[in-house]
């Protein structure tokens, strides 16, 4: 595995600036693109999955997190208030207010749930300073979020299903699991005092776990509730989370959340808070040290490099790059300008096709394909070249050349 911050800079995915702070990465272009596939791919994968996407502000009245618990539970970690007129308004520290009011402005019937409510969502954690790092430790985060709003019946099997789509994720992404973790609370104010909610919640979230190889750990559970940890390792074995699963009784009462049963009476709905991938920014950085920049087809900055091999190839390999941009592929042309065929193959290493153009390949509209894990598939149809580049990017899979 590789250091994220050093390949991030080498790579030129992304950067920090003194002057735009510490803490608050910027992206660059080819860093942009991982992070929209991986964005775009979250998306896919939760509107199959029965999920409703919303957008919501980052800025919100210091009294909705006074409701949501965040101010007494949670202000160490939030940016201070700013004044606004007559009020204040914070940073969000989290999304979950935001989605709770969104569920309560419509009323809901019993057959509406659960409502699957999901967000690729901006918050900020004031981190000291000396914590900063990369783009794992960061003062400004785009989390990938979700709240389900369901009945206690359909909580312990939603909690469920999120760790499967987490499961399912991983392996299309290539990130293995470390460990799961429960996380309980532990000593201290932090959390809130309702000992029949925790007791509940641990046990929805253990039947969730049924089957799965977990380990207790106290003292790392939210304010509000218990969590399920997908536990990811760095390169020099450092453990962080990624991926989260909680069951909440707690907010729900604070908003005062209901659905109309059955029975036409209103009841209160669970909130099952799950994030798939985490934070963008940290799921990035693993990618990265778990792929040493050499990204699967489909997210790959650049999906494939032309290589005219003498000046004369140079405009049949730029019509081949504009062929396969027209197919909505991201391909690039590394001309003799740039360098001896044998320098541009060596430059473009970690870009997953490379398709060089001699005369003969130029005379017949053929390629001669190089797969950057040295594979050889020879000489092809530009045509059939591009239309295999496009289904493989297509199936999302870590395979770069499919058997013909
Ligand atoms: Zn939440």
């Amino acid at each position: 595995m590789h250091d994220h911050r050093r390949l991030g800079r080498e790579l030129e995915l992304f950067d920090t600036d003194p002057l735009m702070g510490a803490g608050l990465p910027y992206w660059l272009p080819d860093g942009a693109v991982v992070r929209h596939e991986l964005e775009e791919y979250v998306r896919e994968v939760e509107r199959a999955a029965g999920y409703r996407h919303v957008y919501s502000p980052v800025l919100g009245k210091r009294k909705l997190y006074e409701t949501s618990g965040h101010w007494s539970h949670y202000s160490d970690d939030m940016f201070p208030p700013m004044p606004l007129g007559a009020e204040e308004v914070v940073l969000r520290p989290s999304l979950c207010p935001h989605h709770a009011l969104i569920y309560r402005s419509r009323s809901h019937s019993y057959r509406e749930l659960p409502l699957r409510m999901a967000e690729l969502g901006d918050m900020y954690r004031s981190e000291l300073w000396g914590a900063l790092g990369g783009l794992t430790r960061v003062r400004a985060i785009r989390l990938n979020d979700a709240h389900i709003f369901c009945t206690l019946e359909q909580a312990a099997e939603e909690a469920r299903a999120a760790l499967e789509l987490i499961g399912r994720a991983y392996a299309d992404l290539g990130i293995r699991a470390a460990r799961y973790r429960l996380s309980l609370p532990g000593e201290g104010g932090k959390y809130v005092a309702d000992p029949e909610l925790w007791r509940r919640a641990t046990a929805l979230l253990r039947e969730a776990l049924d089957g799965i190889e977990y380990e207790a750990v106290e003292g790392e559970a939210a304010f509000y509730g218990p969590k399920i940890d997908v536990q990811i390792t760095d390169p020099v074995g450092r453990e962080s989370t990624l991926s989260t699963v909680q069951i909440d009784f707690h907010q729900p009462e604070r908003f005062d959340l209901h659905y109309i049963g059955p029975d036409g009476a209103k009841h209160r709905p669970v909130m099952v808070h799950r994030s798939v991938i985490g934070s963008v920014e940290r799921a990035v950085a693993h990618l990265i040290e778990t792929h040493g920049g050499a990204f699967p087809a489909w997210l790959a900055p650049v999906q494939l490099i032309v290589l005219p091999v003498a000046d004369a190839q140079v405009e049949q390999a730029a019509e081949v790059v504009r062929r396969a941009c027209a197919l909505g592929l991201r391909a690039e042309l590394a001309a003799p300008a740039d360098g001896s065929l044998g320098a541009r193959i060596r430059a473009a290493r970690l870009v997953p096709y490379q398709a060089v153009i001699g005369e003969r390949e130029a005379g017949g509209d053929l390629a001669a394909v190089r797969l950057r894990d040295g594979r050889r598939p020879g000489a092809l149809p530009v045509v059939e070249l591009l239309h295999r580049i496009g289904e493989r990017v297509r199936a999302r899979g870590a395979e770069l050349w499919a058997a013909a």
